[in-house]
């Protein structure tokens, strides 16, 4: 088995430019000594000063959606091209928020996720339970649902080529993270329709990364889990110090 631990963050609607500039240098010199991948997924209009800042690191670009077209009439949205022109390598599709306050359903993020695919871009899947679902016994139920849509068509041949992202919506941006046990059981439940979907060998390489309230004080008990390969991190990354605590406990 080799996957490889990833920390992915996401930047969501946050930072000026200078300010985007300087923690991209700040995280890009921290990663020098830390043993997993990291990438940076700022909003769209930073991207370009991102990618300036990034230069020569290990540090990946990422995005925080992408349309399913190459070009077109699409107003306010953002080509898998243009992402890849900017020197993006992964992207996120299907995050809470998109489902929640922008309507994205599962037929919108598999279109989404094709169309990254197709570009040669990265998608990292974010799947996951609201609260009420989880406390009506429904969470294995959503996860396998929101799989078995958001991939259909899709052949995965390289596991490099699909990240999944289980993350709660109970405990995005709450401060409350699902217990190791919890995530590990979510994400363990994950790679099994990953298996029944790909072949087993596919699935068993596929990074599956945990997201909801990450901090340095739970990513080790986290990381420690079999099925755990990284973090999606999204408040804890906005600031170098909470951020590098991260990274270097991974
Ligand atoms: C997220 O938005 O994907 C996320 C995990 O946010 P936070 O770390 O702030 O909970």
């Amino acid at each position: 088995m080799s996957r490889r631990p990833l920390i992915a963050v996401n930047w969501k609607m946050h930072l000026s430019l200078s300010e985007a500039a300087a923690l991209a240098e700040a995280i890009s010199l921290s990663v020098a000594t830390a043993a997993c991948e990291t990438v940076i997924a700022p909003p769209f209009t930073s991207i370009s000063v991102v990618a300036e800042a990034l230069r020569g690191s290990s540090v990946m670009l990422g995005a925080q959606n992408c349309c399913w077209a190459e070009q077109g009439a699409f107003t306010g949205e953002i080509s898998p091209l243009m992402l890849k022109e900017l020197g993006c390598s992964m992207v996120i599709v299907g995050h809470s928020e998109r489902r929640q306050l922008f309507h994205e359903d599962n037929r919108m993020v598999n279109r989404r996720l094709q169309g990254a695919m197709a570009a040669g871009l990265v998608p990292v899947l974010c799947i996951g339970e609201t609260l009420e679902q989880r406390q009506t016994d429904q969470t294995t139920a959503v996860l396998k649902e929101q799989l078995l849509e958001c991939l259909s068509a899709v052949s995965v041949t390289d596991p490099s080529r699909l990240i999944i992202a289980y993350e709660p919506v109970w405990a995005i941006g709450t401060g409350q993270t699902a217990s190791s046990q919890q995530a590990q059981d979510a994400h363990s439940f994950i790679r099994g329709i990953l298996a029944d979907m790909f072949e087993k060998t596919i699935a068993t390489e596929i990074r599956i990364l945990y997201g909801g309230s990450v901090k340095s004080d739970n990513v080790s008990a986290l990381m420690a889990q079999a099925d755990i390969d990284g973090a999606l991190v999204g408040g804890a990354g906005l600031h170098i110090d909470s951020f590098a605590g991260i990274i270097h406990l991974v």
